[in-house]
């Protein structure tokens, strides 16, 4: 995504002003300006960007500071602050209890991704041991119903609709009650969208809301619309008591910065992003693990349940092999061991986007066991020199036979097993540098 260049935009920011021989205000009035730009060719909202220049000014004042201070420390302390500040609104948003009725309703403009996140956040729900259900109350966008009862009906998640009923109002109280009878602890009502937001949209959303009483809106934004999300989440927050933000489409070209601009327009946190189309690409927002990533500090929240669930003895071994950047077919292999045999580090994984759901998607149930054990079997059959290759032309049409015939199973089983291993190394690339991470953060992370 491209919120990568932002982070790389800043991260060259700090790391000129670490390379100056004395910091003086040229130094900080420059670096303060490449933050800035990177900001707002991210679509960061420019009133946003304004603030946090004024902000980091004020907290940094050079001549004030002693001689002896870390004036880098400090500048960099603040600048990871206000990005902080920017994405928090600094009151949590209203969270679901297992086993307690919430009932949640989801505004946003049509193609935002409303209906796909819809379900993406009841199976989020639904794996944590919640029972969702989805209430259809779109009945401006044909197909819509359609769309839920599919998405629905793939993650074994009861639904409602009518392709009958017209008012949306009548279907949504009607879906609540229903589920409420069943013993739904999460109803999720998907309401109608609009191109763009006008009057008949605002009143729909108000009369849905009156009537089933949600105990959260969330407005679902797309990622994509630059600086024109502020206005429009400015605009739902007017209309829907909007509780939480959900911004979707962050795994294209989205900037990103735009619609994490809704932040400070609604006044709501963000508490998921939508990574993809499919119903497992969705990752829970936390603003200082995020922050900590845009600024390639790495992802603290990864680095953290690394320490929780690695046994000490083991942390040294696994951390340099993950951290050195190359990601053998070996390593795979290990850590598929690990894998099945529930190691720590299979806990690990289940925290990279892709990993989880394609590997392991039901838990570990027989099918994904069977894939993993598919996998190892072939890397069986793989030379020392293929297993520690790191490069990828090395895997030849011809040594693919020689490994399909020698492990006993077909040249396409070798290309998705490669194929895998492609896509999880990519995830891995998250890894890199993580050795690094307590060392050159620690610093900024006292703060925290
Ligand atoms: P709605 O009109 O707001 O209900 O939007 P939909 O849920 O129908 O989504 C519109 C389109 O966006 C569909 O093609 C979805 O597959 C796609 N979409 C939704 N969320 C994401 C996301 O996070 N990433 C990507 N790439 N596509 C998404």
């Amino acid at each position: 995504m491209v919120l990568a260049q932002l982070g790389g935009g800043i991260s060259r920011a700090l790391a000129q002003m670490r390379d100056a021989t004395v910091i003086d205000e040229k130094v900080l009035t420059d670096c303060l300006h490449e933050i800035a730009r990177a900001l707002l060719q991210a679509d960061v909202h420019i009133k946003m960007v304004s603030d946090m220049r004024s902000n980091i000014r004020r907290i940094v004042n050079l001549e004030a500071l002693a001689a002896g201070i870390n004036k880098r420390r400090i500048i960099q302390q603040a600048v990871f602050a206000e990005l902080c500040k920017m994405l928090d609104p600094g009151k949590p948003s209203f969270v679901p209890t297992k086993g307690k009725l919430s009932v949640v309703m989801f505004v946003g403009l049509q193609g935002s991704g409303k209906t796909t996140t819809c379900t993406k956040y009841a199976r989020y729900h639904q794996r944590k041991g919640f029972k969702p259900s989805l209430v259809c109350a779109d009945t401006f966008r044909a197909g819509a119903f359609d769309q839920l009862k599919q998405n629905a009906t793939k993650a074994n998640i009861p639904y409602y609709g009518s392709y009958m009923e017209s008012d949306p109002v009548k279907i949504a109280v009607e879906g609540v009650e229903r589920f409420r009878k069943e013993n739904s602890d999460l109803i999720i009502v998907d309401t109608s969208g609009r191109h763009k937001q006008e009057a008949a949209l605002i009143e729909e959303m108000r009369q849905v809301a009156e009537a089933t009483k949600p105990d959260l809106v969330i407005f679902v934004m797309d990622g994509s619309i630059g600086q024109a999300a502020f206005d429009q989440a400015q605009a739902f927050k007017q209309s829907a008591s909007v509780g939480a933000v959900i911004v979707t489409k962050l795994d294209g070209h989205a900037k990103g910065g735009g619609a994490l601009s809704a932040v400070a327009a609604t006044k709501s946190p963000v508490i998921f992003i939508g990574t993809g189309e499919h119903i497992d690409d969705i990752e829970v927002f936390e603003v200082k693990p995020f922050v900590s990533r845009l600024l390639g500090m790495g992802d603290l929240s990864l680095v953290k349940k690394f320490h929780d669930v690695v046994p000490v003895d083991q942390q040294s071994e696994l951390m340099q092999k993950l951290t050195e950047g190359t990601f053998t077919l070996r390593l795979f292999y290990e850590l598929l061991q690990n894998l099945i045999n529930m190691g720590p580090i299979g806990q690990v994984l289940s925290m990279l986007p892709g990993f989880s759901s394609e590997l392991m998607p039901k838990g570990h149930d027989k099918e994904s066991q069977a894939k993993i054990k598919r996998y190892m079997t072939i890397m069986d059959s793989m030379t020392n020199a293929e297993l520690d290759s790191t490069n990828p032309k090395l895997m030849s049409e011809s040594r693919i036979s020689r490994i399909a015939r020698g492990s006993g199973r077909a040249v396409k089983d070798v290309m998705d097993m490669l194929e895998e291993y492609k896509r999880i190394a990519k995830a891995f690339s998250k890894f890199k540098n993580m050795d690094k991470v307590p060392k050159r953060n620690n610093k900024i992370l006292d703060t925290m």
